[in-house]
C-alpha cells in the first residue's frame, strides 16, 4: 500500500492566528485545529461592509486603474456584499455611509499625492510572508506604498474606527508583523505602518526601530513556539471576559455543563459506597 508522503510545508502563523491565540487558546483550537469555525462564526454587517470597501480600494489603487470617483462609486454598488445586515434599513444606512467614505477617500488621496509627491502603490490586498525557521510568518496587507525616499509603507484600512493614534499603531500586533515581514523581504529598506480610518479619514503612522523589530521578532517566535508545541486535546474552555462576545459561547457552555455534571458525579458517592459507609466499613 502506498503511503502519503508527509507534508514538508511549514506551518503558517499570521497576526490573526496570533491574536486569536492570545485572546483565547480554545478559540484558536476551534478555528485552526478542529476547523469548526464555519458552524459557529456568524456573518456580521461590519465584515461585509469592510470587505466591500476593501475591494473598491484595491481596484482603485491597482496600477493603471482609472482613479475617478464615479468609478469608485460604481464598483461599490456592483461589489456590495449584503450578508450580515440585520435589516434593509441598516443595509441602506451602510450604503449611504460607504458612499460618503469613498467621496472623502478620493479627495484625501488626491491631496496626499500632492503633499507627498509620487507614491507608488506596489501591492494591494496581497499576502506577504517570510521564513522564520519552524514556521512561516504570513499576513494579508491592504496596501504597500513605495515612497520616493525608498520607504515601504504598509497601509491598513479600518472601516469601523473613527480615530487612531501613533501609539496604537506602534502597539498593533498586525502592523508590527507586517513591518517585520517587509523588513525581511526587503532587507535594508526603511519600513513603516499606517492605519487609515475610513469613516473619518484620520490616520496615524509608526515605525519600528531595528531594536524594536528584533525584540518583536523574539516575542513572535516565543508565542509561535507555544502554539506549535501545544497539546490541543488537553485545551479546554475557561471563562474569560471575551466569552460574552464570542461566537463559540454556545459550544463552550455545553462543555461547561458536561464538566459540571462530571464533577457532581465524581463528588456524589456511589450507592454501594454509601452502603459500606453506613456500616462503618
Ligand atoms: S466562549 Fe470563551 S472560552 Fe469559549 S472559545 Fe470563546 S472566548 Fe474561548
Amino acid at each position: 500500500m502506498r503511503t502519503k508522503p508527509a507534508s514538508t510545508r511549514k506551518p503558517a502563523i499570521s497576526p490573526t492566528k496570533l491574536s486569536t491565540y492570545l485572546e483565547c487558546a480554545v478559540k484558536y483550537r476551534y478555528i485552526y485545529i478542529d476547523k469548526i469555525g464555519r458552524f459557529y462564526m456568524k456573518s456580521r454587517a461590519a465584515f461585509s461592509f469592510g470587505s466591500t470597501l476593501h475591494q473598491v480600494l484595491q481596484q482603485y489603487h491597482e496600477p493603471g486603474a482609472e482613479r475617478s470617483l464615479t468609478g469608485m462609486l460604481s464598483r461599490f454598488e456592483e461589489g456590495w456584499i449584503s450578508a450580515g445586515y440585520a435589516s434593509a434599513a441598516q443595509e441602506q444606512e451602510h450604503q449611504a455611509a460607504g458612499e460618503q467614505i469613498l467621496l472623502a477617500y478620493h479627495a484625501s488621496a488626491e491631496a496626499r499625492q500632492e503633499e507627498l509627491g509620487p507614491v507608488e502603490t506596489i501591492a494591494t490586498e496581497r499576502t506577504i510572508s517570510c521564513d522564520m525557521g519552524r514556521f512561516k510568518l504570513t499576513g494579508r496587507v491592504d496596501r504597500i506604498d513605495l515612497h520616493v525616499d525608498g520607504t515601504l509603507e504598509v497601509v491598513d484600512y479600518k472601516s469601523g474606527r473613527l480615530t487612531v493614534t501613533e501609539e496604537e499603531v506602534a502597539a498593533s500586533l498586525a502592523m508590527n508583523c507586517y513591518q517585520l515581514i517587509l523588513s525581511k523581504m526587503y532587507p535594508g529598506a526603511p519600513v513603516c505602518a499606517t492605519i487609515y480610518c475610513l469613516r473619518s479619514g484620520e490616520s496615524a503612522t509608526a515605525r519600528l526601530t531595528e531594536e524594536g523589530l528584533a525584540e518583536f521578532e523574539r516575542d513572535i517566535r516565543d508565542v509561535a513556539d507555544v502554539i506549535l508545541d501545544m497539546d490541543w486535546l488537553e485545551t479546554a474552555p475557561v471563562r474569560i471576559e471575551h466569552c460574552a462576545d464570542c461566537d463559540f459561547l454556545s459550544r463552550c457552555e455545553g462543555e461547561w455543563r458536561r464538566q459540571e455534571r462530571a464533577r457532581r458525579l465524581h463528588e456524589e458517592p456511589a450507592e454501594d459506597e454509601q452502603g459500606f459507609s453506613e456500616f462503618g466499613l
